[in-house]
């Protein structure tokens, strides 16, 4: 969706980038509020809890991660399938300092991810603010965004070859996400993974979804109670419907 066509207080379509549009009675925004708010809405509905937050990231900073997908030419049964192990402080920052320990997870347990005798690794890499914003301006430079995930890569399969040297010329870079991938698919602004991070001076929030100044759109989503996480845009989700449900005098479960 690109651009939200309004009369009054009243929604009346949605359009999007090819051209189409769609029409409804209720509209729920069910992604990124800054999207909503900033680029959709274009400013013209501030919600000032959201404003507050945006505008003070040292309160209220954003977090995300770089994924990495690595393969090994072997099996993993003999490891836990998740294991956090020290490196000797990668230059891969975090939250302005080297990395110290690696998360990794294997899906050995998966046959159907990996052809037989191989197994996908993942490594989450945690991302702060300082990182998103880098992040930010080095992928206006694809190439030198491109070398920097290879680096990244290369970094993490040295520190798993260190860890085990009997994986040494079986491990193959698979893929490198960063926190603009995240924001190239999903919208999700600065790359954030979730929402507004909590720091001891940062107000925690509940918000209903209600966008000021407009009868028939709702915010929902991870954004409505940051930090959010998948926990919270199902329930934040399921919150919506209850609220249409109780607007429309009908009742939001029925057997
Ligand atoms: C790598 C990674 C690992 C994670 N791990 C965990 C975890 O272990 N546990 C956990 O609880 N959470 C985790 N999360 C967070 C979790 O994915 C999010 O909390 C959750 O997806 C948020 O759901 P949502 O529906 O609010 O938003 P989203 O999942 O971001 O969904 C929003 C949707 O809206 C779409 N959209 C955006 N803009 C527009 C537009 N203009 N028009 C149309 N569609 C649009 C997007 O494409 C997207 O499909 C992780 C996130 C990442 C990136």
């Amino acid at each position: 969706m690109v651009d939200v066509e309004i009369e009054g207080k009243t929604v009346k379509r949605l359009i999007c980038q090819d051209g189409k549009s769609f029409q409804a009675d209720y509209y729920i925004a069910a992604c990124d509020a800054h999207v909503v708010y900033e680029k959709l809405l274009g400013g013209n509905y501030p919600d000032r809890e959201f404003q507050k937050r945006f505008n003070d990231p040292g309160k209220y900073p954003l977090a995300s991660n770089i994924y990495v997908g690595v393969g090994y030419a072997g099996t993993m049964d003999h490891l836990p399938r998740t294991l956090k192990f020290p490196v000797d402080k990668l230059p891969i920052h975090q939250n302005g300092k080297p990395t110290e320990h690696l998360q990794m997870t294997h899906y050995d347990y998966e046959p159907d991810f990996a052809p037989q005798g191989h197994t996908v690794i993942t490594f989450a890499i945690n991302q702060f603010q300082p990182e998103l914003e880098e992040w930010q301006e080095l992928v206006k430079d694809p190439e030198a965004y491109r070398q920097e995930k290879d680096r990244i890569g290369k970094l993490v399969i040295q520190a798993m070859e260190a860890r085990f040297p009997y994986m040494a010329g079986k491990l193959t870079l698979l893929d490198v996400a960063t926190p603009q991938t995240y924001q190239r698919y999903c919208n999700a602004y600065q790359g954030a993974f979730m929402g507004f991070w909590p720091t001891l001076s940062g107000k925690s929030m509940t918000h209903t979804g209600r966008i000021k100044g407009l009868d028939n759109m709702v915010l929902s989503g991870q954004w409505l109670q940051p930090p959010g996480g998948l926990p919270i845009a199902v329930i934040t989700g399921k919150d919506s419907i209850m609220r249409l449900c109780n607007k429309l005098g009908r009742p939001w479960y029925q057997t």
